[in-house]
């Protein structure tokens, strides 16, 4: 039993699907284990490490050679998989809504495809979930990233100067990502109120020291939508957030949005006449960048300054923090993989709850129920 672990090639990925303390587990498994050569370097690994660990380390046509799963952080095109036993598995982040074209190249390679980001947030699963470990990351690094771009301090200072005021940070969307953007805005010193949809995250928002911004007005919403996830809200809905939204965004200085919903395009939660509203010097972070935004004027990839205030569009936060990023996104897979090893057969092998969810490709077709059609 062979598990190959590719050097990603997308731009600007840092991550690796696999680190030397994962690779160990494996071959105590009684895996094989082969690495790309150069695969751990922008996650600050070794070749050498990876070697140590019990890997074998070599160019892609060896480590791929007989391979029969594929370990990756973002999905690689079918056709640079070529010389993988038949029936392999590639896991892997394989973000299936946004290149379907991508995912039927899996399906006429023969391969079996398996989405990471489709794990089911069920609890036997949650150590296995991408979403949620690189969410974490990223939502940590918002908040850097925005005292970096910020021209005043997160605390108040009292000085012999004067006093130097508190940071007001506001943070949309609970979530995973948007808890740690509290607690890490809270851990510098700022004054924090966050928003979500769900009104479960008022309890955490409060825990966290932070203060709610929620709208009241509307009977009878609830924004969760299936398996803990946001669903869209209605017209009614997303006219009182937004007026809210509108008198307390012109009094803070920092702005994270982190607001997502499964399968569709992000909610614009911050209108350009809600940016213009705010101080110059102001800054905000859109980490649904890559889905769409949150924010009127985010551009993926840019930092845009509007009348002074900067709009901080970073593709893949995650990555920025590669080395924890690989680490947790390794024992994601390897939790994934352990979980379902088959003593007997030597590999793993998956149950229908967790292997019908994140499954996208078997036997040259697609399978997955939310790529087919009726979904
Ligand atoms: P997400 O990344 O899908 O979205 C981020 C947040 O944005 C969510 O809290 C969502 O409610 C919010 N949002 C969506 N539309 C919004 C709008 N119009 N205005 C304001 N906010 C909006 O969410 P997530 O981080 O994946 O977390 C979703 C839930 O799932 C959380 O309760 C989390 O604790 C839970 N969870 C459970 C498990 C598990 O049981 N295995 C794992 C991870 C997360």
């Amino acid at each position: 039993m062979k598990i190959a672990v590719l050097r990603e090639t997308a731009e600007g990925e840092r991550r690796v699907a696999a680190t030397p303390e994962t690779v160990k587990k494996f071959v105590g498994l009684g895996a094989s284990v082969a690495v790309e050569s150069g695969a751990g370097l922008t996650a600050s690994i070794a070749d050498a490490d990876y070697a140590a660990a019990g890997a074998s380390v070599a160019d892609r046509a060896a480590t791929l050679a007989g391979a029969e799963i594929v370990l990756g952080v973002q999905g690689p095109a079918a056709d640079t998989l070529s010389g993988v036993a038949p029936g392999a598995w590639l896991a892997a982040a394989l973000n299936p809504f946004a290149d379907r074209a991508r995912i039927e190249g899996y399906a006429a390679a023969g391969l079996e495809a398996l989405a990471m980001e489709f794990m089911p947030r069920i609890t036997r699963a949650q150590s296995m979930d991408i979403l949620s470990s690189q969410s974490n990351l990223a939502g940590y690094k918002a908040v850097l990233d925005a005292a970096s771009v910020y021209g005043r301090a997160f605390p108040m200072m009292m000085t012999a100067a004067g006093t130097v005021s508190a940071a007001r940070v506001f943070v949309m969307g609970v979530g995973v990502a948007g808890l740690q953007a509290i607690a890490t805005a809270r851990r510098l010193g700022a004054q924090v109120s966050a928003t979500d949809v769900r009104s479960a995250t008022k309890e955490q928002i409060l825990s966290l020291g932070a203060k709610p911004v929620f709208v009241e007005s509307v009977a009878g919403i609830e924004g969760e939508g299936s398996g803990g996830y946001a669903g869209e809200m209605s017209p009614e809905y997303q006219a009182a957030q937004a007026e809210l939204v509108s008198s307390h965004i012109a009094k803070q200085d920092i702005v994270i949005t982190t607001a997502l919903i499964p399968g569709r395009p992000a909610p614009r939660l911050i209108s350009a006449a809600q940016v213009a509203s705010m101080r110059p010097g102001s800054v905000i972070v859109d980490l649904a960048v890559e889905s769409g935004g949150n924010v009127e004027g985010a551009v993926a990839g840019e930092t845009v300054v509007v009348n002074g205030v900067s709009i901080v569009g970073h593709r893949n936060v995650a990555s920025r923090l590669a080395a924890d990023a690989s680490a947790l996104f390794s024992r994601n897979l390897f939790n994934f993989l352990s979980a379902f090893w088959d003593k007997e057969a030597g590999k793993p092998v998956l149950d229908a709850e967790i292997g019908d969810a994140i499954r996208l490709t078997q036997g040259g077709k697609i399978v997955n129920a939310r790529l087919l059609p009726a979904a």
